[in-house]
């Protein structure tokens, strides 16, 4: 019997030049540890378990690597290692090239007879073998040649398309009186200059509250053109090149099309499940978009009786204005029930009765900043994983959230560690970022769950890139439960937050949700279509997908795909967001809305969908969870449901 793991000893020291030296040995350790597992396993003469072993070793090497490297990059403090953090990665990503087209490599692993492994060992051969195919490495060197030319041109324009679109803020010059209706500190930092002019850009922070609160309509409309053409025309020539390299590279690997070659390794499938997966969601979907969309323009016709349909110069104004009037809904009276330290304790207090575990607070634990606390999630006695909390926001530090691994846990090998980097108020909490808690703690417990496994390729969520936001996407629904938020969200005297206030939040976040689902299915449609055919008119494209799929309307002279950024990172792979979220609605179904503590459940679940990791494809997860295959029952009755009644 060999002893529990031991979590990663971090640096006892405050002093950055202390914390540089320790990445830099963890990380080139790890670095010159996978490069000689790769020299070992290219020699040759291994047992068929001992090649996979070899090969477990090198992935787990390459994981620590990227995992300690990525983290500190986005969360120390100090300057300088978060700058060694990314040469350590830069030197990771340069490793896993390699090894990508290493042919003598591959060779090496291709050699071993799948038929001499167990279950486990043969399905990380196939899924390493088939990762090989998909770099390339058994093509001819010509090919090959090509496919890396390729793939560092493509590097190469979609950072300029990603730069543009940052880079590229434009604005408009208001009358102060049009600020009439924005919130006072938006009023406060947007002083007139020498002519008595108010300058508005198009960056977030002014443009979302602009758009929702502006009641001047030709003015959001100036802004909202100079929005919708950021990064125009200058990305769509290196959209149409950025095109045309996925699909070369992917025609080269014998895809007919980038989405066949990006959706071999979803949980998709196929790249023509795609546009069927887009169909069935607009179908679905269209009696909830135009419910809604006829209520948002009769509205708007109260203010215009001339305009004819909605676009995005009226989309979050009205919305605004229809949560207002219909819901009756305050941040400022839901703020004062989620303060900070008791959210904390009831988002630990929740999860650890739905999962069965303990959080055991480390209070000597060695931490990069003194905000982060550190719990040892115990389970019946034993310690399963460690898990660090950094949430408030600092100077160089991450600013969105999200789940960094720092360990990935190995069977009675490595201690599963995990980190919450997040960026809330000390104080109180807007009910949004309560949901993004819960989220986020969801990506967390199923690192830690999934920290169990002999395999690195099947530790952590190690799932399908389109299943990975279900299991947080459901455990958002916890967040939104008035039993489960009354028993953390109290206010300064002690009383919890009440429950028609909770119905009111719910309906007017349900307010919409079918507008929501027909621009998303715009979005994928744009996503898919593009990669797919490689339009040369891609604006003529993006009107065809946006009167096909949305209810907003196209605005005239407008290039939306060019600031599309996630064109760049997503590929032909948008329908992700709402692939997920009908899976996560398909496995609250197995949950009783009325009992969302009911632990059976819950233990089935953590036991047959999270715990699992990669070991299983998710759609058999899912269907030995539910105890059927996943549908779209769940998604399409709370699509139908009337705001509030889900
Ligand atoms: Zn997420």
């Amino acid at each position: 019997m060999t002893d529990a793991p031991a979590p990663l000893s971090l640096p006892t020291t405050d002093d950055a030049a202390g914390w540089e030296t320790w990445l830099a040995d963890r990380c080139d350790g790890c670095l010159d540890q996978a490069r000689g597992l790769v020299d070992r396993l290219k020699d040759g003469s291994h047992e068929p378990a001992e090649a996979m072993a070899i090969w477990n070793d090198l992935n787990l090497a390459l994981h620590d690597a990227f995992a300690v490297a990525s983290l500190m990059a986005n969360v120390h403090p100090a300057e300088a290692v978060r700058d060694r953090g990314e040469r350590a990665e830069q030197d990771a990503h340069k490793l896993l090239t390699e090894i990508g087209l290493d042919r003598d490599l591959y060779d090496a692993l291709a050699a071993v007879d799948p038929e001499r492994l167990d279950d486990a060992g043969r399905r990380v051969h196939a899924l390493s073998i088939r990762d090989f195919h998909r770099a390339g490495v058994d093509q001819p060197d010509d090919v090959r040649a090509r496919i890396r030319e390729l793939a560092e041109r493509e590097t190469a324009v979609a950072q300029e398309f990603a730069k543009n679109i940052r880079n590229d803020q434009r604005s408009v010059q208001v009358e102060p009186a049009v600020l009439e209706g924005l919130p006072a500190d938006f009023v406060e930092s947007h002083q007139p200059g020498d002519d008595g002019l108010v300058t508005i850009t198009t960056e977030y922070p002014d443009y979302l509250p602009f758009a929702t609160f502006c009641r001047d309509r030709a003015s959001r409309a100036a802004l909202m053109e100079q929005f919708l053409n950021r990064a125009w025309p200058v990305n769509e020539a290196l959209l149409h090149e950025l095109l045309g390299l996925r699909r070369e590279q992917a025609r080269l690997l014998g895809y007919d099309g980038y989405p066949s070659y990006d959706a071999e390794v979803k949980m998709i499938g196929k790249g023509s499940a795609i546009p069927e997966f887009i169909d069935r969601i607009s179908e679905v979907s269209t009696a909830a978009a135009r419910r809604d969309i006829d209520v948002l323009l009769a509205r708007l016709q109260q203010d215009h009786p001339d305009v004819e349909s909605v676009n995005n110069v009226d989309k979050l104004f009205y919305q605004e204005v229809l949560r207002r009037e219909r819901y009756d809904v305050d941040a400022q009276q839901v703020r004062p029930y989620f303060a900070f330290e008791k959210v904390r304790a009831g988002l630990l207090d929740v999860t650890g009765r739905l999962f069965d575990v303990e959080y055991v607070e480390v209070t000597d634990a060695p931490s990069w900043h003194a905000d982060v606390t550190t719990y040892d999630v115990v389970r019946q006695g034993e310690r399963i994983g460690r898990i660090h909390l950094d949430l408030h926001p600092r100077a160089g530090k991450y600013n969105h959230a999200a789940q960094f691994t720092l360990t990935s846990g190995i069977k009675d090998r490595q201690l599963a560690e995990g980190v919450l980097v997040c960026n809330f108020s000390r104080n109180l909490m807007e009910h949004d970022h309560v949901v993004t808690l819960f989220h986020e703690f969801g990506h967390l417990v199923h690192h830690v769950l999934a920290g169990d496994h002999e395999w690195a390729r099947f530790s952590g969520v190690a799932t399908e890139w389109d299943f990975v936001e279900a299991p947080s996407q459901m455990l958002e629904e916890w967040a939104w439960d008035a039993d489960i938020l009354q028993s953390f969200g109290t206010n300064a005297d002690g009383e919890p937050i009440p429950r028609e206030l909770v119905d009111k939040m719910r309906a007017a976040k349900d307010f919409g949700k079918g507008l929501y689902a027909a621009t998303q299915m715009f979005y994928a449609a744009l996503s898919y279509r593009l990669h797919q055919d490689v339009p040369d008119d891609i604006t003529a494209t993006q009107r065809e997908l946006q009167e096909r799929y949305d209810v907003f309307s196209y605005v005239p002279d407008t290039h939306f795909f060019a600031s599309f950024g996630h064109l760049e990172g997503y590929g032909s792979g948008y329908y992700t967001y709402m692939w997920s979220l009908v899976i996560a609605k398909d496995l609250f179904s197995a949950f009783d809305r009325d009992h969302m503590f009911d632990t059976a459940v819950a233990h089935r679940y953590r036991d047959r969908v999270l715990a699992p990791g990669g070991s299983k494809d998710a759609a058999d997860l899912v269907e030995d969870f539910l105890g059927r295959p996943y549908n779209f029952d769940a998604f399409e009755d709370w699509l139908n449901s009337a705001p509030g009644a889900s």
